[in-house]
Order: structure tokens, then C-alpha cells, then sequence
């Protein structure tokens, strides 16, 4: 009973890039459909590598805080490969501010990317999933909502609001056959990770903050791909609202 994907449907937002790549390219090798959800042309440049790999992948430009550009998204993906059985909603902007620089439009756009694109994605997904009495998603939050973050005031608020909402959203699915659970990472080595650290918002950078991981190395997109692998599965079903953290034991 440990099969899963079997051909699945899997949605995968943020699907371009660091950890979202590695979960589309994780995920297509187990045997999953995949649809790549990003910004631009960078999804096509995803799907086709899966494909070249052997995986059967379709890309989709969305802006995941824009509900009718998920709706046609989710649309897109029935027609080609049928209804939607997974979720990864990786999708994510970061930001870096002083609190008292924080201007309203820099929050609401935030938010509207983390908090209420992950609510968009399950919105439109969650249909298909009750209707099959099986669905697994999992949204990827940040360690950052664990500890706190300077500097990140509204990025750490919509990531606490992402555990939040999976933990609410579990309770409300589990008697419907699908599992709602948060990784918070940590210290990804990932486009996103590199881009700080060249702007100096990390410090003395990503080796010396993997230094202090305990496991002592960066952790890499591949480890979420390897947490996702597995909730996906069907012995995993039992686990459900969880924040399960990937960090090399960063957070205990
Ligand atoms: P990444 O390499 O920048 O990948 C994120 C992808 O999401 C990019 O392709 C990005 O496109 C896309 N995206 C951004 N806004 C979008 C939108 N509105 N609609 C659709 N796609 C959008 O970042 P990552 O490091 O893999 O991060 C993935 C997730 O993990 C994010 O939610 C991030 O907050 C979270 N996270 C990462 C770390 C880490 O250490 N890397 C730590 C904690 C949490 P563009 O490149 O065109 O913007």
C-alpha cells in the first residue's frame, strides 16, 4: 500500500525553480502527471525537461494570486490530464524591509502571492479531490514563521498564516480521504536563497549558515522533493495538518 502516484494528476505552483522544480521533477519520476504552474516561460523550460526525462509534464503560466488565472490553470490541467489528486503550492515571494518601510502595497502583494495564492490553488483543486475521496496537498511555508525573522515582518506572516490555514484546512478534509500538511524549509540552496545572499540579507551567507546545521551542509530542493515523495503516498494517509520540518535539524 505504498503506491501513489500511478499516473496522479499533481499541481505544482512555483513549479520553475528551486523547490518547486525539484518537486515537479521529483514527482514525474514517481510516476505522476505534472503540471509546472509559474510566472512565465520558465514553466515551459520545466515541463520540456521533464518530458526529455521521461516524465509527462505540461507547463502553465499563472500568477497564483490572480483567482481567474488559476481557475483557467486548473481547467487547463483537467482537459489534458484529468482531475487534480496533488497539490504543491510552492509558489512564494520573499521580501526584505524594515517594518516601518513596509508600504501597504508591498504587504497586500506579499499576502497575495503566499497567503491567498495558496488558498486560490486549493480553492480550485479541492473539487476534484473530494469528488475521487483522495487528494494530497502540501504547502510550503518557511522555518521563518517557526522562529521569526527580522526584516521580514509581512513574509513571515503570510508563512505563519500558510501553517495556520493547512492545519484548518486538514481538520475539515480528513474525513474526505485527503491530507493537508506544511513543510516549513529552511536555508534551501535555491535561486531564491543565492539572489539574498548576494544582496547581503543573509549575513555571512548560506556556507556559514549551514556550518551551524547540525547535519552541517545547506539543505537542497531535492530533501523537500524527498518529504513530498513520501506524504504523496498512500501509507502516508494518516498523516495530515502536520509542519514538518526539513532542515537538518535546524528547528527541533
Ligand atoms: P524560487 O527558486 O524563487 O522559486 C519560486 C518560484 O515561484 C519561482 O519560479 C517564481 O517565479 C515563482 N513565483 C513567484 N511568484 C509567483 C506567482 N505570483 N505566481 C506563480 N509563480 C510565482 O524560490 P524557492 O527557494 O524554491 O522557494 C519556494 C518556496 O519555498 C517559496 O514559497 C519560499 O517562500 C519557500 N521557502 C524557501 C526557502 C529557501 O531557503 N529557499 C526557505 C523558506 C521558505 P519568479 O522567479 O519569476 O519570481
Amino acid at each position: 500500500m505504498s503506491a501513489a502516484p500511478d499516473g496522479r494528476v499533481a499541481v505544482v505552483t512555483g513549479g520553475a525553480s528551486g523547490i518547486g522544480l525539484a518537486v515537479a521533477e521529483r514527482l514525474a519520476r514517481d510516476g505522476a502527471q505534472v503540471a509546472v504552474l509559474d510566472l512565465d516561460a520558465a514553466a515551459r523550460a520545466a515541463s520540456d525537461k521533464i518530458e526529455a526525462d521521461g516524465g509527462a509534464a505540461m507547463p502553465v503560466a499563472v500568477d497564483v494570486g490572480d483567482r481567474a488565472s488559476i481557475d483557467r490553470a486548473m481547467g487547463d490541467v483537467r482537459s489534458r490530464f484529468g482531475p487534480i489528486a496533488i497539490l504543491v503550492n510552492s509558489a512564494g515571494k520573499e521580501g526584505f524591509r524594515r517594518f516601518l518601510n513596509i508600504t501597504a502595497g508591498e504587504w497586500d502583494r506579499i499576502l497575495a502571492v503566499n497567503l491567498t495564492g495558496t488558498f486560490h490553488c486549493c480553492r480550485a483543486a479541492v473539487p476534484d479531490m473530494v469528488e475521487a475521496g483522495w487528494g494530497r496537498i502540501m504547502n510550503i511555508s518557511s522555518s521563518s514563521a517557526q522562529g521569526g525573522q527580522p526584516f521580514m515582518t509581512h513574509y513571515v506572516a503570510s508563512k505563519a498564516a500558510v501553517i495556520g490555514f493547512t492545519k484548518a484546512l486538514a481538520l475539515e478534509l480528513g474525513p474526505e480521504g485527503i491530507t493537508v500538511n506544511t513543510i516549513p524549509p529552511g536555508f534551501i540552496d535555491t535561486p531564491m536563497t543565492r539572489r539574498n545572499e548576494q544582496r547581503g540579507f543573509l549575513g555571512p551567507g548560506v556556507d556559514h549558515h549551514a556550518s551551524l546545521t547540525p547535519v552541517r551542509r545547506a539543505a537542497r530542493p531535492e530533501d523537500i522533493a524527498a518529504a513530498c515523495a513520501f506524504l504523496v503516498r498512500d501509507e502516508a494517509g494518516f498523516i495530515t495538518g502536520q509542519t514538518i520540518g526539513v532542515n537538518g535539524g535546524r528547528n527541533t
